[in-house]
């Protein structure tokens, strides 16, 4: 299941949830939110480390071509060569720190019906049954 989705059932999950409050003991909507909080801040990553990557292509292209450039005579490349380099191990630091994130919290999986955290591992939540992908 996607991300996104999993966001949206978590959301009709709380929607749902408010109106039987009632019956609700806090501590449980405590958790969903909180476990609510943590699957929008994977999307939010995983949006980040996307833009990440489509800035380190385009800048690797670009260094291609100089690289390109170079070899067919231009001498004049090499102080925008080494720029573009720099800015390279730049844009891989923060990709690299975006996935060392996005790893962290990809462990924090949760029931899309009810909201319990599961683990990694589980084919069932342990609590309602749902069937988990
Ligand atoms: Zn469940």
């Amino acid at each position: 299941m996607k991300k996104q989705d999993t966001v949206y059932q978590m959301l009709d999950a709380l929607k749902n949830g408010a109106y039987t409050a009632g019956t609700l003991a806090l501590g449980t909507l405590g958790l969903v939110c909180e476990e609510a909080e943590k699957v929008v801040e994977a999307v939010r990553l995983r949006c980040e480390a996307s833009r990440v990557e489509g800035e380190l292509d385009g800048e690797l292209m670009e260094v291609g071509e100089l690289a390109y450039a170079a070899y067919t005579g231009n001498s004049q490349v090499s102080d925008t060569m080494e720029e573009k380099m720099r800015t390279i191990d730049g844009l891989k630091l923060e990709l690299d720190s975006l996935n060392g994130q996005l790893g962290r919290t990809a462990e924090h999986r949760v029931c899309p019906v009810c909201g319990r955290a599961v683990e990694r591992e589980d084919r069932f939540c342990r609590d309602c049954g749902e069937k988990l992908d």
